[in-house]
Protein backbone atom coordinates (compact mmCIF):
# COMPACT_ATOMS: atom_id res chain seq x y z
CA UNK A 1 0.00 0.00 0.00
CA UNK A 2 2.94 2.34 0.33
CA UNK A 3 2.96 4.22 -2.80
CA UNK A 4 -0.65 4.01 -3.23
CA UNK A 5 -2.55 7.35 -4.31
CA UNK A 6 -5.52 7.94 -2.95
CA UNK A 7 -7.93 10.81 -4.29
CA UNK A 8 -10.71 12.59 -2.52
CA UNK A 9 -13.73 14.39 -5.03
CA UNK A 10 -15.00 16.88 -2.68
CA UNK A 11 -13.97 19.10 0.30
CA UNK A 12 -16.79 19.17 2.99
CA UNK A 13 -17.41 17.72 5.81
CA UNK A 14 -17.55 14.18 4.51
CA UNK A 15 -13.77 14.84 2.61
CA UNK A 16 -12.22 16.20 5.79
CA UNK A 17 -13.38 12.85 7.87
CA UNK A 18 -12.18 10.61 5.46
CA UNK A 19 -8.67 12.25 5.01
CA UNK A 20 -8.55 12.12 9.06
CA UNK A 21 -9.42 8.49 8.92
CA UNK A 22 -7.26 7.50 6.39
CA UNK A 23 -4.27 8.60 8.28
CA UNK A 24 -5.80 6.98 11.38
CA UNK A 25 -5.58 3.77 10.04
CA UNK A 26 -1.97 4.35 9.17
CA UNK A 27 -2.23 4.90 5.67
CA UNK A 28 1.17 5.94 4.74
CA UNK A 29 0.11 6.47 0.62
CA UNK A 30 -0.69 9.76 -0.93
CA UNK A 31 -4.13 11.59 -0.03
CA UNK A 32 -5.04 14.22 -2.38
CA UNK A 33 -8.40 16.41 -1.02
CA UNK A 34 -9.72 18.45 -3.97
CA UNK A 35 -11.93 20.94 -3.49
CA UNK A 36 -14.60 23.34 -5.26
CA UNK A 37 -14.15 25.50 -2.44
CA UNK A 38 -11.45 28.12 -1.66
CA UNK A 39 -11.74 26.87 2.15
CA UNK A 40 -10.67 24.45 4.46
CA UNK A 41 -13.37 22.29 4.89
CA UNK A 42 -16.12 23.18 6.80
CA UNK A 43 -18.97 21.95 8.74
CA UNK A 44 -22.47 23.29 7.55
CA UNK A 45 -24.66 23.05 9.85
CA UNK A 46 -23.70 26.48 11.63
CA UNK A 47 -24.22 28.26 8.20
CA UNK A 48 -27.91 28.72 8.84
CA UNK A 49 -27.60 28.53 12.88
CA UNK A 50 -24.44 30.21 14.82
CA UNK A 51 -22.99 31.76 12.19
CA UNK A 52 -26.15 33.42 11.53
CA UNK A 53 -26.95 34.64 14.65
CA UNK A 54 -23.73 36.06 14.76
CA UNK A 55 -22.53 33.59 17.67
CA UNK A 56 -19.49 31.62 15.25
CA UNK A 57 -17.92 32.70 12.57
CA UNK A 58 -15.75 29.93 9.91
CA UNK A 59 -12.03 29.34 12.14
CA UNK A 60 -15.13 27.89 14.83
CA UNK A 61 -16.36 24.90 12.05
CA UNK A 62 -13.46 24.30 9.93
CA UNK A 63 -12.73 20.76 10.69
CA UNK A 64 -9.20 20.90 11.02
CA UNK A 65 -6.74 23.82 10.92
CA UNK A 66 -4.15 23.91 7.70
CA UNK A 67 -1.48 22.72 10.22
CA UNK A 68 -3.09 19.69 10.51
CA UNK A 69 -3.65 18.90 6.88
CA UNK A 70 0.47 19.97 6.91
CA UNK A 71 1.24 17.84 9.93
CA UNK A 72 -0.37 14.76 8.15
CA UNK A 73 0.59 15.01 4.84
CA UNK A 74 -2.71 15.70 2.89
CA UNK A 75 -2.18 17.32 -0.52
CA UNK A 76 -5.16 20.37 -0.63
CA UNK A 77 -6.21 21.32 -3.97
CA UNK A 78 -8.65 24.10 -2.82
CA UNK A 79 -10.55 26.17 -5.57
CA UNK A 80 -10.37 22.99 -7.82
CA UNK A 81 -13.08 21.09 -9.26
CA UNK A 82 -12.64 17.33 -10.84
CA UNK A 83 -13.91 17.98 -13.81
CA UNK A 84 -14.06 14.13 -14.94
CA UNK A 85 -13.50 11.16 -14.02
CA UNK A 86 -11.66 8.41 -16.39
CA UNK A 87 -11.75 4.76 -14.54
CA UNK A 88 -9.83 2.89 -17.78
CA UNK A 89 -6.78 5.29 -17.15
CA UNK A 90 -7.62 5.56 -13.32
CA UNK A 91 -7.46 9.52 -13.43
CA UNK A 92 -9.17 11.93 -12.59
CA UNK A 93 -9.45 15.31 -15.01
CA UNK A 94 -8.95 18.67 -13.35
CA UNK A 95 -9.89 22.15 -14.72
CA UNK A 96 -6.06 23.21 -16.22
CA UNK A 97 -6.33 20.22 -18.66
CA UNK A 98 -3.85 18.06 -16.24
CA UNK A 99 -5.36 14.53 -15.02
CA UNK A 100 -4.47 13.23 -11.37
CA UNK A 101 -3.84 9.36 -11.44
CA UNK A 102 -5.20 7.48 -8.36
CA UNK A 103 -5.47 4.07 -7.12
CA UNK A 104 -8.72 4.68 -5.13
CA UNK A 105 -10.72 7.68 -5.06
CA UNK A 106 -13.44 9.10 -2.90
CA UNK A 107 -16.37 10.78 -4.60
CA UNK A 108 -17.72 13.56 -1.63
CA UNK A 109 -18.92 15.93 -3.71
CA UNK A 110 -22.17 16.91 -1.44
CA UNK A 111 -25.34 18.85 -2.40
CA UNK A 112 -26.03 22.00 -3.69
CA UNK A 113 -29.32 23.80 -3.66
CA UNK A 114 -32.05 23.17 -5.87
CA UNK A 115 -33.16 26.03 -7.77
CA UNK A 116 -36.88 27.10 -8.93
CA UNK A 117 -37.25 27.63 -12.45
CA UNK A 118 -39.20 30.88 -12.13
CA UNK A 119 -38.91 34.44 -13.50
CA UNK A 120 -36.75 36.50 -11.16
CA UNK A 121 -34.64 34.09 -9.53
CA UNK A 122 -31.45 35.41 -10.92
CA UNK A 123 -32.51 39.06 -9.38
CA UNK A 124 -30.55 40.42 -6.72
CA UNK A 125 -31.52 40.25 -3.41
CA UNK A 126 -32.46 36.64 -4.53
CA UNK A 127 -30.43 34.28 -1.56
CA UNK A 128 -29.70 30.75 -1.65
CA UNK A 129 -27.82 29.15 1.43
CA UNK A 130 -25.12 26.00 1.15
CA UNK A 131 -22.13 27.97 0.93
CA UNK A 132 -19.85 30.69 3.73
CA UNK A 133 -20.07 33.11 0.94
CA UNK A 134 -24.59 32.89 0.99
CA UNK A 135 -24.38 32.77 4.94
CA UNK A 136 -21.98 35.35 5.20
CA UNK A 137 -24.13 37.34 2.47
CA UNK A 138 -27.82 36.46 4.45
CA UNK A 139 -26.06 37.68 7.72
CA UNK A 140 -25.30 40.74 5.72
CA UNK A 141 -28.79 41.24 4.26
CA UNK A 142 -30.01 40.40 7.62
CA UNK A 143 -28.47 44.24 8.82
CA UNK A 144 -30.05 45.93 5.39
CA UNK A 145 -33.50 44.64 4.98
CA UNK A 146 -36.90 44.73 6.83
CA UNK A 147 -38.85 42.16 5.06
CA UNK A 148 -37.59 38.56 3.94
CA UNK A 149 -39.75 36.14 1.87
CA UNK A 150 -38.40 32.71 2.34
CA UNK A 151 -39.82 30.22 -0.19
CA UNK A 152 -39.91 26.67 1.00
CA UNK A 153 -40.30 25.85 4.58
CA UNK A 154 -37.97 22.80 4.88
CA UNK A 155 -35.08 22.77 7.54
CA UNK A 156 -32.76 25.55 6.22
CA UNK A 157 -35.87 27.87 5.24
CA UNK A 158 -37.33 27.42 9.13
CA UNK A 159 -33.27 27.74 10.71
CA UNK A 160 -32.83 30.76 8.63
CA UNK A 161 -36.34 32.22 9.47
CA UNK A 162 -35.50 31.69 12.96
CA UNK A 163 -32.15 33.50 12.24
CA UNK A 164 -33.75 36.57 10.54
CA UNK A 165 -36.79 36.75 13.58
CA UNK A 166 -33.52 37.56 15.74
CA UNK A 167 -32.13 40.22 13.56
CA UNK A 168 -35.62 41.83 13.91
CA UNK A 169 -36.10 40.79 10.22
CA UNK A 170 -39.57 40.02 9.01
CA UNK A 171 -40.53 37.02 7.40
CA UNK A 172 -43.13 35.46 5.44
CA UNK A 173 -42.53 32.08 4.57
CA UNK A 174 -44.51 29.94 1.47
CA UNK A 175 -44.59 26.44 1.61
CA UNK A 176 -46.52 24.09 -1.23
CA UNK A 177 -47.43 21.73 1.39
CA UNK A 178 -49.85 21.73 3.81
CA UNK A 179 -47.71 21.49 6.89
CA UNK A 180 -44.27 22.48 7.13
CA UNK A 181 -42.07 19.47 7.23
CA UNK A 182 -44.65 16.98 6.20
CA UNK A 183 -42.38 14.82 4.56
CA UNK A 184 -40.03 14.12 6.96
CA UNK A 185 -42.35 14.45 10.02
CA UNK A 186 -45.79 13.80 8.76
CA UNK A 187 -48.91 16.44 9.91
CA UNK A 188 -48.84 16.34 13.59
CA UNK A 189 -44.67 16.99 14.00
CA UNK A 190 -45.06 19.54 11.59
CA UNK A 191 -47.69 21.61 13.12
CA UNK A 192 -44.97 21.65 16.10
CA UNK A 193 -42.95 23.87 13.94
CA UNK A 194 -45.68 25.51 12.07
CA UNK A 195 -46.53 26.89 15.34
CA UNK A 196 -43.50 28.04 16.69
CA UNK A 197 -42.33 29.87 14.02
CA UNK A 198 -46.33 32.03 14.34
CA UNK A 199 -45.46 32.13 17.62
CA UNK A 200 -42.32 34.04 17.38
CA UNK A 201 -44.30 36.29 14.59
CA UNK A 202 -43.62 34.66 11.27
CA UNK A 203 -46.38 35.01 8.55
CA UNK A 204 -46.33 31.01 7.25
CA UNK A 205 -48.28 30.81 4.81
CA UNK A 206 -49.36 26.50 3.60
CA UNK A 207 -50.41 25.37 0.42
CA UNK A 208 -49.07 28.46 -1.99
CA UNK A 209 -47.51 28.07 -5.15
CA UNK A 210 -44.89 30.88 -5.83
CA UNK A 211 -45.21 31.69 -9.98
CA UNK A 212 -42.77 34.66 -9.81
CA UNK A 213 -40.31 36.13 -7.93
CA UNK A 214 -41.02 40.10 -8.94
CA UNK A 215 -38.10 42.34 -9.46
CA UNK A 216 -37.63 46.27 -10.36
CA UNK A 217 -34.17 47.40 -12.30
CA UNK A 218 -32.98 43.65 -11.47
CA UNK A 219 -33.59 43.62 -7.62
CA UNK A 220 -36.12 41.25 -5.89
CA UNK A 221 -39.23 43.21 -4.42
CA UNK A 222 -41.30 40.24 -3.28
CA UNK A 223 -42.95 37.37 -4.52
CA UNK A 224 -46.05 37.21 -6.85
CA UNK A 225 -48.06 33.46 -5.87
CA UNK A 226 -50.21 32.20 -8.33
CA UNK A 227 -53.87 32.82 -7.49
CA UNK A 228 -52.36 36.91 -7.91
CA UNK A 229 -51.29 37.51 -4.37
CA UNK A 230 -48.11 40.09 -3.74
CA UNK A 231 -45.88 39.63 -1.02
CA UNK A 232 -43.45 42.66 -0.81
CA UNK A 233 -40.21 41.87 0.60
CA UNK A 234 -36.56 43.21 0.23
CA UNK A 235 -35.22 39.87 -0.17
CA UNK A 236 -36.01 36.44 -0.82
CA UNK A 237 -34.27 33.42 0.02
CA UNK A 238 -34.64 30.07 -2.34
CA UNK A 239 -34.77 26.75 -0.04
CA UNK A 240 -36.37 24.26 -1.78
CA UNK A 241 -34.51 21.51 -1.19
CA UNK A 242 -30.99 20.18 -2.23
CA UNK A 243 -29.20 18.22 -5.38
CA UNK A 244 -26.85 15.46 -5.19
CA UNK A 245 -23.47 16.36 -7.43
CA UNK A 246 -23.73 13.13 -8.88
CA UNK A 247 -22.70 14.13 -12.30
CA UNK A 248 -19.08 13.38 -12.03
CA UNK A 249 -20.11 9.84 -11.17
CA UNK A 250 -22.83 9.56 -13.54
CA UNK A 251 -20.86 10.71 -16.70
CA UNK A 252 -18.19 7.69 -15.89
CA UNK A 253 -20.89 5.18 -16.24
CA UNK A 254 -21.24 4.10 -11.86
CA UNK A 255 -24.06 2.90 -10.80
CA UNK A 256 -26.72 5.85 -10.08
CA UNK A 257 -29.93 6.60 -9.37
CA UNK A 258 -31.34 9.43 -6.54
CA UNK A 259 -27.70 8.88 -5.78
CA UNK A 260 -24.72 7.43 -6.48
CA UNK A 261 -25.60 3.96 -5.43
CA UNK A 262 -23.04 2.09 -2.86
CA UNK A 263 -22.70 -1.20 -0.95
CA UNK A 264 -22.93 -1.96 2.85
CA UNK A 265 -19.50 -1.05 3.21
CA UNK A 266 -19.93 2.30 0.84
CA UNK A 267 -18.07 0.59 -2.54
CA UNK A 268 -19.48 1.91 -5.71
CA UNK A 269 -19.91 0.09 -8.98
CA UNK A 270 -16.88 -0.02 -8.94
CA UNK A 271 -14.73 -1.09 -6.39
CA UNK A 272 -12.01 1.15 -6.75
CA UNK A 273 -13.99 3.63 -5.79
CA UNK A 274 -16.03 4.84 -2.73
CA UNK A 275 -18.53 7.48 -1.99
CA UNK A 276 -19.37 9.07 1.14
CA UNK A 277 -21.87 11.96 2.66
CA UNK A 278 -25.14 13.50 0.60
CA UNK A 279 -24.29 11.74 -2.46
CA UNK A 280 -24.28 7.84 -1.26
CA UNK A 281 -27.41 6.28 -1.70
CA UNK A 282 -26.67 3.09 0.26
CA UNK A 283 -27.93 -0.17 0.31
CA UNK A 284 -28.65 -0.02 4.65
CA UNK A 285 -28.14 -3.50 6.42
CA UNK A 286 -30.42 -2.31 9.10
CA UNK A 287 -33.16 -0.55 7.25
CA UNK A 288 -32.83 -3.30 4.36
CA UNK A 289 -33.70 -0.70 1.93
CA UNK A 290 -32.07 1.84 -0.18
CA UNK A 291 -31.30 5.29 1.72
CA UNK A 292 -29.86 8.52 0.96
CA UNK A 293 -29.63 10.59 3.74
CA UNK A 294 -28.70 14.36 3.59
CA UNK A 295 -27.94 14.74 6.82
CA UNK A 296 -23.93 16.00 9.07
CA UNK A 297 -24.05 12.44 10.82
CA UNK A 298 -23.83 10.64 7.80
CA UNK A 299 -20.72 12.86 6.81
CA UNK A 300 -19.20 12.66 9.81
CA UNK A 301 -19.55 9.08 10.37
CA UNK A 302 -19.59 7.31 6.80
CA UNK A 303 -16.29 8.09 5.85
CA UNK A 304 -14.39 5.68 8.73
CA UNK A 305 -16.24 2.69 6.96
CA UNK A 306 -15.08 4.12 3.74
CA UNK A 307 -11.45 4.78 4.75
CA UNK A 308 -11.60 0.77 5.25
CA UNK A 309 -13.30 0.24 2.38
CA UNK A 310 -10.52 1.89 0.45
CA UNK A 311 -8.06 -0.08 2.30
CA UNK A 312 -9.03 -3.42 1.96
CA UNK A 313 -10.56 -4.10 4.78
CA UNK A 314 -13.99 -5.08 5.80
CA UNK A 315 -16.34 -2.86 6.59
CA UNK A 316 -20.03 -2.05 6.99
CA UNK A 317 -21.86 1.18 7.65
CA UNK A 318 -25.03 0.25 9.79
CA UNK A 319 -26.01 3.54 12.05
CA UNK A 320 -29.25 4.76 12.01
CA UNK A 321 -29.98 7.96 10.21
CA UNK A 322 -29.91 10.89 12.99
CA UNK A 323 -29.91 14.68 12.48
CA UNK A 324 -30.98 17.86 14.54
CA UNK A 325 -31.94 21.21 14.24
CA UNK A 326 -32.25 24.47 16.32
CA UNK A 327 -34.69 27.19 16.04
CA UNK A 328 -35.01 29.73 18.45
CA UNK A 329 -35.24 28.06 21.74
CA UNK A 330 -36.10 24.97 20.23
CA UNK A 331 -33.60 22.08 19.65
CA UNK A 332 -33.96 18.92 18.31
CA UNK A 333 -32.97 15.44 17.34
CA UNK A 334 -34.26 12.71 15.02
CA UNK A 335 -33.25 9.34 14.92
CA UNK A 336 -34.55 6.34 12.78
CA UNK A 337 -35.99 6.28 9.58
CA UNK A 338 -39.65 5.97 7.90
CA UNK A 339 -40.03 5.62 4.81
CA UNK A 340 -43.22 7.80 3.36
CA UNK A 341 -44.88 4.40 1.97
CA UNK A 342 -44.41 2.93 6.03
CA UNK A 343 -47.20 3.36 7.97
CA UNK A 344 -46.47 4.63 10.86
CA UNK A 345 -48.23 6.43 14.04
CA UNK A 346 -46.81 9.11 15.96
CA UNK A 347 -47.15 9.04 19.96
CA UNK A 348 -46.07 11.34 21.85
CA UNK A 349 -44.28 11.57 25.66
CA UNK A 350 -44.25 14.45 27.65
CA UNK A 351 -45.51 17.97 26.99
CA UNK A 352 -46.58 18.78 23.31
CA UNK A 353 -47.82 22.03 23.81
CA UNK A 354 -44.54 23.54 26.00
CA UNK A 355 -42.61 21.75 22.97
CA UNK A 356 -40.66 19.76 25.34
CA UNK A 357 -41.63 16.09 24.57
CA UNK A 358 -40.10 12.94 22.78
CA UNK A 359 -42.23 11.71 19.56
CA UNK A 360 -42.20 8.48 18.93
CA UNK A 361 -43.17 6.69 15.21
CA UNK A 362 -44.49 3.02 15.74
CA UNK A 363 -45.21 0.70 13.15
CA UNK A 364 -48.76 -1.45 13.34
CA UNK A 365 -47.27 -3.94 15.64
CA UNK A 366 -45.77 -1.21 17.77
CA UNK A 367 -42.54 -1.73 17.37
CA UNK A 368 -40.27 1.94 17.39
CA UNK A 369 -39.63 3.15 13.64
CA UNK A 370 -37.53 6.56 14.56
CA UNK A 371 -37.82 9.07 17.88
CA UNK A 372 -37.78 12.82 17.96
CA UNK A 373 -36.86 14.28 21.02
CA UNK A 374 -37.44 18.12 21.10
CA UNK A 375 -36.05 20.05 23.98
CA UNK A 376 -35.62 16.87 25.48
CA UNK A 377 -31.69 15.63 26.23
CA UNK A 378 -29.46 12.20 25.92
CA UNK A 379 -32.16 10.16 24.99
CA UNK A 380 -31.04 9.05 21.74
CA UNK A 381 -29.53 6.34 23.03
CA UNK A 382 -32.41 4.54 24.23
CA UNK A 383 -34.77 5.66 20.64
CA UNK A 384 -31.88 3.92 19.22
CA UNK A 385 -31.78 0.98 21.53
CA UNK A 386 -35.70 0.79 20.92
CA UNK A 387 -35.30 1.00 17.19
CA UNK A 388 -32.43 -1.59 17.10
CA UNK A 389 -33.73 -4.16 19.36
CA UNK A 390 -37.22 -4.67 16.57
CA UNK A 391 -39.19 -5.30 19.88
CA UNK A 392 -43.04 -4.28 20.37
CA UNK A 393 -43.10 -1.67 23.13
CA UNK A 394 -45.98 -0.68 25.40
CA UNK A 395 -47.45 3.13 23.84
CA UNK A 396 -48.68 3.69 26.74
CA UNK A 397 -45.48 2.97 29.00
CA UNK A 398 -42.57 4.58 26.49
P1 LIG B 1 -20.89 18.99 1.28
O1 LIG B 1 -20.86 19.56 2.65
O2 LIG B 1 -21.90 19.51 0.31
O3 LIG B 1 -19.45 19.17 0.66
C1 LIG B 1 -19.18 18.82 -0.69
C2 LIG B 1 -17.96 19.58 -1.12
O4 LIG B 1 -17.48 19.08 -2.36
C3 LIG B 1 -18.20 21.07 -1.34
O5 LIG B 1 -17.12 21.78 -0.81
C4 LIG B 1 -18.26 21.19 -2.85
O6 LIG B 1 -17.89 22.48 -3.30
C5 LIG B 1 -17.25 20.15 -3.25
N1 LIG B 1 -17.41 19.66 -4.63
C6 LIG B 1 -18.56 19.41 -5.29
N2 LIG B 1 -18.28 18.94 -6.53
C7 LIG B 1 -16.94 18.90 -6.63
C8 LIG B 1 -16.04 18.51 -7.66
N3 LIG B 1 -16.49 18.05 -8.85
N4 LIG B 1 -14.71 18.60 -7.44
C9 LIG B 1 -14.25 19.05 -6.25
N5 LIG B 1 -15.06 19.44 -5.24
C10 LIG B 1 -16.37 19.36 -5.43
N6 LIG B 1 -27.52 18.41 8.64
C11 LIG B 1 -27.95 18.05 9.89
O7 LIG B 1 -27.96 16.87 10.21
N7 LIG B 1 -28.35 18.98 10.80
C12 LIG B 1 -28.35 20.31 10.50
O8 LIG B 1 -28.72 21.11 11.33
C13 LIG B 1 -27.92 20.71 9.22
N8 LIG B 1 -27.89 22.02 8.88
C14 LIG B 1 -27.51 22.39 7.64
C15 LIG B 1 -27.51 23.74 7.30
C16 LIG B 1 -27.13 24.15 6.04
C17 LIG B 1 -27.16 25.61 5.71
C18 LIG B 1 -26.74 23.20 5.07
C19 LIG B 1 -26.34 23.65 3.67
C20 LIG B 1 -26.73 21.85 5.39
C21 LIG B 1 -27.11 21.44 6.67
N9 LIG B 1 -27.10 20.10 7.03
C22 LIG B 1 -27.51 19.71 8.29
C23 LIG B 1 -26.69 19.06 6.07
C24 LIG B 1 -25.21 18.75 6.16
O9 LIG B 1 -24.47 19.92 6.26
C25 LIG B 1 -24.79 17.94 4.93
O10 LIG B 1 -25.44 16.70 4.99
C26 LIG B 1 -23.28 17.77 4.87
O11 LIG B 1 -22.67 19.00 4.62
C27 LIG B 1 -22.88 16.81 3.76
O12 LIG B 1 -21.50 16.74 3.71
P2 LIG B 1 -20.72 16.30 2.37
O13 LIG B 1 -19.28 16.37 2.73
O14 LIG B 1 -21.32 15.07 1.85
O15 LIG B 1 -21.10 17.41 1.30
Amino acid sequence: MTSSRFVIAGGGLAAAKLAEALRANDFDGTVTLVSAEEHLPYERPPLSKEHLLGKKSLPDFTVDPSQWYRDHHIELMPGTTVTGLDRGTKTVALPDGTTLPYDKLALATGSRPRMLRLPGVDARGVHVLRTIEDSDALLAMFGEVQRLAVIGAGWIGLEVTAAARAAGVEVTVLEADSVPLRAALGTEMGEVFAGLHRAHGVDLRTDVKVSEITTADGRATGVLLDDGTRIEADAVLVAVGARPNIELAADAGLAVDGGVLVDESLATSDPDIVAVGDIAEQRHPVLGRRIRVEHWANALNQPAVAALTMLGRPAVYDRLPYFFTDQYDLGMEYTGYVSPEQRARVVVRGDLAGREFVAYWLDPNNRVLAGMNVNVWDVTDKIKELILSGRAVDPDTL
